[in-house]
């Protein structure tokens, strides 16, 4: 084991509601993140939001790996869709961002992995589309979003034959917790579903030859207590150890 590796995790911006300066920007990631990237062996590091792409590049390069983290829903610009009436709020400007970020992290091959939105533009970045709400999945019949309990496992995902995922997990099924009303639709060039839910929703992809891995799921609020879902940061910062 060398040294340990440095995981940039993608910041958002959250909003005060109250307090002294209601209005004011706070650029912020989970907790959880954090946790389950230095307990697992690396070390975290927040990328916060900009839009300067010189910087973004800069912010890749000065990291061993990259985990997109969750947040608003992917703007449907981004993948030629017109907003339906179900779509929650987005923040285009944070799409963007990710999107630098897959590009420079992609073009210096360090390893990505992805948290619900984060799995989303990964697949949007690679083409692919999104349902905007799951109700417009036909079958779709699961509780997507259970509403509490962070690290609670809450359904069934079936993992895909032969993925990076099936070897990380050691296993074909395994149980998430869920909070998601957006899901993959059609999935991006070059990447494989590598989880599915048993109503046929997509619960994680990957990329077919590059270290990309995404879940649609939050094994970060499970990484605590759950064996399993530790697996995925145990591997993942190891794959960013090799570099
Ligand atoms: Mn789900």
């Amino acid at each position: 084991m060398g040294k340990k590796p440095v995981i940039g995790i993608s910041g958002s911006i959250m909003i005060d509601q109250g307090g002294m300066f209601p209005g004011y920007k706070r650029a912020y990631v989970n907790d959880d993140y954090i946790l389950a990237i230095h307990k697992n062996g690396g070390i975290p590091m927040m990328l916060p939001l900009v839009d300067d792409e010189e910087v973004i590049k800069e912010q890749i390069k000065n990291i061993d790996g990259l985990l997109l983290s969750g947040g608003h829903d992917v703007d449907p610009m981004f993948y030629d869709e017109e907003p339906s009436q179900k779509l929650g709020e987005t923040f285009p400007e944070r799409d963007i961002f990710d999107m630098k970020l897959i590009k420079y992290a992609l073009e210096m091959k360090k390893p990505i992995m992805g948290v619900c939105r984060g799995m989303q533009m990964i697949n949007v970045y690679f083409g692919g589309s999104l349902y905007q709400d799951l109700s417009f999945i036909d079958g779709c019949t699961i509780k997507h979003v259970q509403g509490h309990t962070p690290s609670l496992a809450t359904h069934t995902a079936n993992i895909t034959e032969g993925t990076k995922l099936e070897t990380i997990l050691g296993t074909n099924k395994t149980l998430i917790n869920s909070f998601h009303h957006l899901a993959a639709k059609e999935i991006g060039k070059g990447l494989v579903v590598s989880a599915r839910a048993l109503d046929g929703v997509v619960e994680a992809i990957e990329h077919e030859s590059e270290f990309v891995i995404g879940t649609q799921w939050h094994p970060e609020m499970m990484a605590q207590k759950d064996e399993m879902m530790k697996k995925i940061f145990v591997a993942f910062v190891n794959e960013c150890n090799k570099k």
